[in-house]
């Protein structure tokens, strides 16, 4: 913008001018969009190519984007050859939520996770709940500022225990998380990540250097059903599950059954044999009830039969933590001793009504059940 002789920023005119910017929209808008630019972060995980495109390297799409371009994610942009996040510092959420709302069963029960997103997501599930922010570019939802130490700060003053990246999808948020989780870990904060699992080794592991504990919403055993109804892709996302079970951090399954889409039950015996063999037994699968949302109301919530037969064909399988989700008042809902049966976790809805674990053991015989219990 040119003053006079010289050339001044939109910002520098507005001041020069005199205009009373607070009281002008007009002028907001154009100050909040040269705090969005002052904010760009670049982005980690991508690589330049010849002519000024980029190749990201976060998911497994592994996007190549000329100068000007988005992701497929839409929130990740090629700026002359330089690729931003254009999500770092932007929550468009905030939200003070009990930890079984994630769910993770076997992680602090009891406590409060300040839970955080941004726009966007790498897949596209025609049953999100949450595809008003998920599905949406930055430009369409408000999203102030909020620094990692200002996160840190609100979750503190909430007196929570974790900070959650949730409700949309955090693997297009990767840079904001990692460095608000390792600010909530100097604070004393735990981490918890809840996302599709749709990412590339490199982040995983950067993601397990921060996180208390990852829950994996694993949408169905089939290629055909993560590609007609998710938009994405099934062998991914099992290498994920892998890599987590090599990695030591904590990390608990969801599946959402959808009849009639994924609800097939030699299709869960197979799914819950492969957790078995190739996860161990003790990673905790929650079985939830599906709700009709977005481009899948048409279709009825998840018979409670439904739930119970799969709950029952996983322990026959040999998953020792089964739940059912989303649906209050049924026994899937506590935590049982795999051994003697007792149940020490019990729990309606998301509320926990009795925690008898005693140093993360069986009161009544000892044995030690897996999680993070304090
Ligand atoms: S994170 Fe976004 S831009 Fe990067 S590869 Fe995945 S969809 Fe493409």
């Amino acid at each position: 913008m040119k003053l006079c002789d010289r050339y001044v920023s939109r910002r520098q005119f507005l001041e020069t001018a005199g205009i009373a910017v607070a009281a002008c929209a007009v002028c907001r808008d154009i100050l909040a969009t040269e705090s969005a630019d002052a904010t760009l972060h670049e982005a980690d995980f991508y690589e330049k190519l010849a002519g000024g495109s980029v190749r990201c390297r976060l998911c497994p799409w592994q996007c190549t984007v000329p100068d000007g371009k988005r992701g497929r994610c839409r929130v990740r942009e090629n700026r002359s050859g330089k690729y931003y996040s254009l999500v770092w510092g932007r929550p468009c959420l905030t939200h003070n939520d009990p930890i079984e709302k994630k769910p993770f069963f076997h992680v602090y029960p009891g406590t409060r996770a300040f839970s955080i997103a941004t726009v966007g997501c790498n897949i596209e599930c025609k049953f999100c709940q949450n595809w008003d922010i998920s599905q949406a570019s930055p430009e369409d939802v408000s999203a102030p500022f909020k620094s990692p130490e200002e996160i840190v700060r609100l979750a503190l003053a909430q007196k929570v225990k974790t900070i959650a990246y949730t409700y949309s999808e955090p693997v297009v948020f990767t840079e904001y998380i990692l460095d608000c989780a390792k600010a909530a870990k100097e604070a004393g904060l735990g981490n918890v990540i809840v996302s599709n699992g749709f990412l590339n080794e490199k982040p995983l592991k950067e993601w397990c250097s921060v996180a208390t504990a990852i829950k994996i919403d694993f949408k169905g055993f089939s290629q055909k059903f993560y590609e007609e109804t998710c938009a994405g892709q099934l062998q991914p996302v099992l290498d994920t599950l892998k890599r987590l079970a090599g990695s030591g951090v904590w990390f608990e399954i969801v599946v959402l059954i959808i009849p009639p889409l994924n609800d097939d039950l030699d299709e869960i015996k197979r799914m819950t044999a492969w957790i078995v063999k190739d996860l161990g037994p003790n990673v905790p699968l929650h079985f939830t009830r599906f709700h009709p949302d977005y481009k899948l109301r048409n279709l009825p919530p998840t018979p409670i039969n439904t739930l119970i037969k799969a709950r029952q064909i996983a322990m026959d399988q040999g998953c020792n933590f089964v739940y059912v989700g989303n649906m209050p008042g049924v026994e899937g809902e506590n935590t049982y001793c795999p051994k003697c049966k007792a149940a020490v976790v019990k729990r309606y809805g998301m509320g926990v009504l009795s925690n008898d674990l005693k140093n993360g053991k069986c009161p009544g015989c000892g044995t030690a059940i897996p999680g993070v219990w304090v």
